[in-house]
């Protein structure tokens, strides 16, 4: 397997980092191949403007999409894009590795997609969903929280993690192509003895090894709907 992990997280020595690490090990051998970015430490720069591209369609105006096709079209992406463009092309996996911050990834991560997921080169011209460009490739999040699961539950003070995470889930990576598998979250490292925390880092390293078996989370697929985008069957 041939997985691309990204980290957002300030701190090298931090828990994400011990979790990227394990990423790292299992896929460094035994037939796979790893390629990663870790954001911090690249000083990749999140702000999404015209310096995105090395030549612009309207220097009048700036219109990102407008932009984002013209670059696809004339191979004109900034090359610190470029290179990730490449690795998410490159890769069968995709991992995420971030601490849960404000209910969604880091600034960092989001801007990392906010400029790599181009439209012409990552989504667009009917390339959405199962249609999608990455259609075939399977993501994963793995988080950290601070607060702990039962807050995260259905009827937990915070919500349903996964209602929490599905504007990352849903709204980039399926939207995108890939299959997107249920997340790891080692809930609150911080409040956990050192045991507890290698126990998370053992079972994240199973979850790896065995991910080619994990079924995707099951989304509706493009056929479902009709030309206005609603579900046929409950239009
Ligand atoms: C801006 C911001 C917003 C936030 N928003 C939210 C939110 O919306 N919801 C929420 O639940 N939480 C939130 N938090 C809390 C945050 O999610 C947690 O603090 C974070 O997930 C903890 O992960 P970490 O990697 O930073 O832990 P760290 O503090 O880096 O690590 C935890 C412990 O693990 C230890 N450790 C590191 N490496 C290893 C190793 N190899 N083996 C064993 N132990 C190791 C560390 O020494 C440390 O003691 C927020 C925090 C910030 C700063």
């Amino acid at each position: 397997m041939k997985a691309f992990a990204v980290l957002a997280h300030p701190e090298r020595e931090s828990f994400n980092g011990a979790l990227f690490d394990v990423a790292a090990d299992v896929f460094s051998g035994g037939g796979h191949e790893f390629v990663s970015s870790d954001l911090y430490r690249m000083q990749f720069d999140p702000v999404s403007d015209r310096r995105n591209f090395t030549s612009v369609k309207d220097p009048q105006y700036f219109k990102q999409q407008i932009e984002e096709l013209h670059a696809s079209e004339n191979s004109t992406f900034r090359s610190d894009i470029a290179e990730e463009m490449e690795k998410l092309f490159w890769c069968d996996l995709l991992i995420l590795q971030f601490p849960l911050w404000w209910f969604s990834m880091p600034a960092i991560m989001k801007g990392w997609v906010d400029r790599v997921f181009a439209m012409g080169r990552v989504y667009g011209s009917g390339k959405w969903y199962d249609q999608g460009v990455f259609s075939g490739k399977r993501a994963v999040l793995s988080l950290t929280t601070g607060g702990g699961s039962g807050s995260y539950a259905e009827d937990g003070l915070h919500g349903d993690l996964s209602q929490i995470l599905y504007p990352i889930n849903h709204g980039i990576l399926r939207f995108v192509g890939f299959d997107v598998l249920p997340p790891f979250v080692a809930w609150s490292p911080v409040r956990i003895s050192p045991e507890q925390r290698q126990d998370y880092l053992d079972s994240y390293r199973r979850f790896l090894t065995g991910i080619d078996k994990v079924e995707p989370i099951a989304y509706p697929a493009l056929a479902e709907f009709d030309e206005t985008f609603r579900r046929k069957s409950l239009v």
